[in-house]
């Protein structure tokens, strides 16, 4: 007998961006990685919103803490009775499952969905979220009106206390849940057929595997993939995916005739001489725009939902920490200078303070994708306008050490067609992040969260001795970057001279 298969809100999403992931999602729950710290955070942060969320409706009835699914139901069917707000109401039927954020009562017997997000723009992803919400609820016999989301308003500033009336902005999207319900009891009846299936179905790796999300089995389905494949092509997808559907499987294996950009033919000479490219004029000319002393520059911020500080909005960046490394010159000996906010107030002021006793009046400021740090720099600006006129002065020092591996002015087929400097760093020197308790920019942000207690795991703060290991590793990390900019740049000067490429 075939087994019964229940088609939650999850699933559903899931079995829209792939039938395999949903296979897995109901039959092998245990072979999918686990969320890894930093999506946890995004997870929390979504939690957080919702809690903001609930302050608008003080009338409501909170089911989000009744766990068991049959609990959840009855719980639901009871409170309909009361015409009341009800937060994480739940419904099903013998093949579908869903809860809502929120259901608030509409005119007559009708009820109103309320998704809430900790973001601020609506996506496709959001409209099939509801839709799926609303048929279940239609299909347990529940009269939906009307469909919303509730999205973090980025125009908000925070003015004492949080005002969750001013946080959010209320979108109807009914006519695109409509829209989008077209067919949704047949995809239902397919899904629950493909998760019932003895075996995982057979399915192309593709777009979807990153789209809308990285699927988690993404490592997996993609470990038959050659070193150097097709999918690394700088650019859009649609190449890669044409090439590996005719079974070209390597950049290397690329016909000389097909239609690649400048880039991307870059890449294919690098994979078959197995060496470096290098653009000697364009890498000269990079060189030459430098002035001593240099000052490898780096920042590193973090953006929540929910604004921490006074005049400062959701998902603003707020910088707290820095490295300099100073040089008088290429080869000299390198002085570092650091800052790392205490984490009980806001770091802002305090750290423009000390970056200009850091970056003197002279020589080149080197960053590495001068979007980020010019940004930072003019946001820090508008906060405090008596710095003004000292960031203006430091815009035309900034050099941008992105721009010869991001223009592939320098290429080498292990970038894997990426310019960051993570991918950079090892091709161009024997140095990587690999070692590194923390080795990216994002789980830096959180892990300086969780180390001053603005991210909890659970309920608990991180124990004194924990959180100065994290701090340790932080400075380590923004270390990192500044350094290996160093060796970037010493390794691009030496390329003139050893490798191989234009002239
Ligand atoms: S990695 Fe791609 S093919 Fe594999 S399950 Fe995920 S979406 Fe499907």
């Amino acid at each position: 007998m075939m087994k019964k298969i229940i088609i939650s809100k999850s699933r559903y999403l899931a079995g829209l961006q792939c039938p395999k992931y949903l296979w897995y999602l109901v039959n092998a729950r245990e072979e999918i990685p686990g969320p890894d710290f930093s999506t946890r955070f995004i997870f929390s942060q979504g939690i957080q919103v919702g809690e903001y969320a609930k302050k608008l409706f003080p009338d409501g009835i909170d089911l989000g803490k009744v766990e068991d699914m049959g609990m959840q139901l009855v719980k639901t069917a009871e409170l309909l009775e009361k015409r009341r707000p009800i937060f994480e109401a739940a419904v099903g039927t013998n093949c579908v499952y869903s809860r809502a954020d929120i259901l608030r009562p509409s005119v007559r017997d009708q009820w109103d969905i309320i998704e809430v997000k900790s973001s601020t723009q609506v996506k496709a992803e959001y409209i099939q979220d509801v839709a799926f919400q609303k048929y279940t609820f239609l299909q347990a016999g529940i009269n939906i009106k009307d469909c919303y989301l509730m999205l973090v308003n980025n125009r908000y500033t925070k003015r004492g206390e949080i005002e969750p009336a001013k946080l959010f902005a209320t979108c109807d999207i009914s006519a695109e849940v409509d829209e989008a319900l077209t067919g949704m009891g047949n995809r239902v009846e397919d899904m629950i057929e493909a998760a019932g299936s003895p075996e995982p179905p057979e399915i192309a790796i593709g777009r979807q595997c990153d789209d809308p999300y990285t699927c988690p089995l993404k490592d997996r389905c993609w470990e038959f993939l050659p070193e150097n494949h097709v999918f690394n092509l700088y650019g859009n997808k649609d190449k890669a995916i044409d090439l590996y559907s005719r079974g070209i499987l390597s950049i290397e294996e690329i016909p000389e005739g097909y239609d690649l950009n400048l880039k991307q033919q870059i890449q294919r000479e690098c994979a078959k001489s197995k060496k470096p490219r290098i653009n000697r004029g364009e890498v000269t000319a990079f060189l030459e725009k430098l002035n001593e002393p240099l000052y490898f520059f780096d920042f590193e911020t973090f953006s929540v939902a929910v604004p921490l500080y006074e005049g400062t909005k959701p998902f603003q960046r707020i910088p707290f920490q820095y490295s300099i490394h100073v040089m008088e010159s290429l080869d000299a000996e390198p002085v570092h200078h650091d800052f790392l906010a205490t984490g009980d107030r806001d770091p802002r002021r305090e750290l423009i303070e000390n970056l200009k006793e850091h970056l003197g009046d002279s020589g080149s400021i080197i960053v590495y994708y001068e979007f980020f740090e010019k940004g930072v720099l003019k946001e820090l600006a508008e906060a405090f306008p008596g710095y003004r006129s000292w960031v203006d002065s430091l815009m035309p020092r900034i050099v941008d050490l992105y721009r010869p591996f991001g223009d592939f002015y320098y290429y080498n087929s292990s970038q894997k067609g990426s310019a960051s400097v993570k991918s950079v760093l090892p091709a161009i020197t024997d140095l990587s992040y690999r070692d590194m308790d923390i080795a990216d920019g994002l789980s830096a942000s959180v892990y300086y969260l969780y180390a001053c207690g603005h991210y909890k795991i659970g309920e608990a703060c991180p124990a004194p001795e924990e959180a100065e290991k994290v701090r340790k590793s932080l400075i380590r990390y923004c270390r990192m970057d500044t350094g290996g900019m160093i060796h970037i740049l010493r390794g691009l000067r030496d390329s003139l001279d050893t490798g191989a490429g234009l002239s």
